[in-house]
């Protein structure tokens, strides 16, 4: 693999277009749209120019997205980003869709090498076929919603303790060993989110009515399979989400109903309220493993190395190249991501650290995410770096995996036990967070219209499902509007099944890596370089795992994870 960031060399798009400027890109368009694709070799030759023209706009989005995330209180950053999604993308889309139709025309397409390009072409044909240039309208909307959305959550702020915090800024207290603390903490941010549950849930009913419209104008009755189509979906269906959903609550729930009740026990409670669940049940008091961004890289430069050196050399790359940005601070928005940057193909980093263990765990995440794109460069062709968001997050969570078996490299044996076991025990937490996220959104998607009582009452009735032993009693109302905290329900419909799919992926690499480290690592590793050019299933066979989202599958990786758990 080449590390070193090298200049690309632009063959087709000139090295100082300023990909922000629609009319700087037409003519690049029209010159691809004119081109004559009669032989493979043209057709080849004109893929690998269209690649370098969308790789150039995606930087130019991803550029804006990042220096506004890093800087919210910067209007002039906004409106860069802004400009660039609601004047610049909704035409390159246009002439973007006008491309699929080329391709799926020319002459040339039948000598393709239909193996090779298999991933490529069936991506393209859907693209092309669900494609409503009236959308692109509806898109800006919705865009424009979500924008609405993150600007009401970063704007929120819980005075507690004397002070002025972001809901993120609340985590650690939610670890303390003092109850009382925890839950007037808790009942802090609940009263201040609950203010804001009206104006959330108009955008989220609007954002429901312009999704539904988008599957109209695409000829479907219903959002979640036009959805399903454009998320890419082509080797699970909704049918298979219905099954993990099933297997969730025949293996996981009761799973984590044993270790609840444990929870309680230990800390000597008839049974655990929200506030009761980040605690250590051990008491130990938290852990706080770094104060500084060169402390948290350092404890992760370490484990990177444990896993294996080459990653550390990878993350090294990130740190020269000053990619990463990962300390909150005020004027960033909140969260974590990894974003490449696909003119120079090298990813760029942002987190939210506050000192805690969490972050360490997402560095781990986002360096799974990053070591991919890494390995990605080879590719000329951007579909082919473009991977599947389940391979995306099977490589991160493999990461955190790998990572926590050697948390020893940088934590006291202790310490790294401690975080072992809670990270074990959130997996199939989560796993039932999952299931519920992805149970309402094929619930509210199958049943447009409905009121939001009855909304309410179907969100209800999935946690009775898959977290039936919580404690809510006097938060009825807050129960019932839980879901409206998860931001992917507005910014990413029915992008979570993903996470799940990806957990199950990564406990298979995970268990692969206590059996044969090097041969573990050397599948990931070339599962994550293959990209984005085969389908799901290959991608997870090369890894040495199976795609399988049934019962029996979960069954043996659930006792695996309490197995674990136990021997600590
Ligand atoms: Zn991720």
């Amino acid at each position: 693999m080449i590390l070193e960031p090298a200049p690309p060399l632009w063959r087709f798009v000139p090295s100082t277009l300023d990909a922000g400027q629609l009319p700087q890109l037409e003519p690049l368009f029209a010159d691809l749209q004119a081109r004559p694709l009669v032989t493979v070799a043209e057709l080849e030759r004109w893929m690998l120019d269209e690649s370098e023209l969308l790789a150039r706009i995606g930087a130019e989005q991803a550029r804006r997205y990042v220096a506004m995330t890093c800087h919210t209180d910067d209007e002039a950053k906004k409106q860069a980003y802004l400009l660039m999604e609601q004047q610049v993308m909704p035409g390159v889309k246009v002439l973007a869709d006008a491309l699929d139709k080329r391709f799926l025309g020319a002459p040339a397409l039948q000598q393709l090498d239909a193996d090779r390009y298999g991933v490529v072409i069936r991506r393209r044909r859907t693209q092309s076929e669900i494609f409503r240039a009236a959308n692109t309208e509806l898109q800006r909307q919705e865009a424009e919603l979500q924008t609405q959305h993150q600007a009401i959550l970063g704007g929120i702020t819980v005075e507690f303790d004397g002070r002025a915090h972001t809901l993120q800024q609340m985590a650690p207290y939610y670890e303390s060993q003092d109850r009382a603390l925890r839950e007037r903490a808790f009942r802090a941010a609940l009263a201040v989110r609950r203010t804001h549950w009206p104006e959330l849930e108009d955008i989220y009913d609007r954002l429901l009515a312009l999704r539904q419209a988008m599957a109209h104008n695409a000829g479907f009755a219903i959002y979640t399979p036009f959805r399903f189509l454009e998320l890419g979906r082509f080797d699970y269906g909704a049918a298979e989400c219905l099954e993990f959903h099933r297997a969730v609550e025949r293996c996981v729930v009761p799973a984590v109903a044993e270790l609840d009740r444990e929870r309680a026990r230990k800390l000597g409670l008839q049974a655990l309220r929200p506030w009761d669940l980040e605690v250590d049940a051990d008491g130990r008091p938290p852990h706080r493993p770094f104060a500084t961004q060169q402390e948290l890289e350092d404890i992760c430069r370490r484990v990177f190395a444990a896993v294996d050196p080459r990653f550390q050399a990878e993350f090294d790359v990130l740190r020269r190249e000053r990619l990463l940005d990962l300390m909150s601070r005020k004027g960033k928005a909140p969260g974590g991501y990894q974003y490449q940057l696909e003119d120079v193909r090298l990813p760029f980093i942002f987190a939210n650290g506050v000192g805690v263990h969490h972050d360490v765990q997402t560095l781990l995440h986002e360096g799974g995410h990053a070591f991919h794109s890494l390995l990605c460069r080879h590719h000329d062709l951007l579909a082919f770096r473009d991977y599947p968001i389940e391979m995306a997050e099977t490589a991160s969570m493999s990461m955190e995996l790998l990572g926590l078996e050697q948390l020893g490299a940088a934590y006291t044996p202790d310490d790294a036990a401690a975080a072992r076991k809670k990270h074990l025990e959130g997996i199939l937490r989560i796993l039932t967070w999952i299931a519920s996220i992805d149970a309402f959104q094929h619930q509210i998607y199958g049943h447009a219209g409905q009121s939001r009582d009855q909304r309410r009452a179907a969100w209800l009735e999935i946690r009775r499902r898959f977290a039936p032993q919580l404690d809510w009693s006097g938060l009825e109302d807050a129960l019932a509007m839980q879901w409206i905290g998860q931001t992917h329900l507005f910014n990413h419909a029915f992008y979570y099944v993903e996470y799940g799919i990806a957990q199950i992926a990564a406990l298979q690499v995970w268990a692969n890596y206590r059996r044969d480290r090097g041969s573990a690592i050397a599948r990931y590793r070339a599962a994550l370089a293959l990209g984005g050019s085969r389908p799901l299933p290959e991608l997870f066979a090369a890894a040495g795992v199976r795609f399988d989202l049934s019962e029996s599958m979960l069954r043996g990786l659930v006792a695996d994870v309490m197995a674990q758990v136990r021997a600590h």
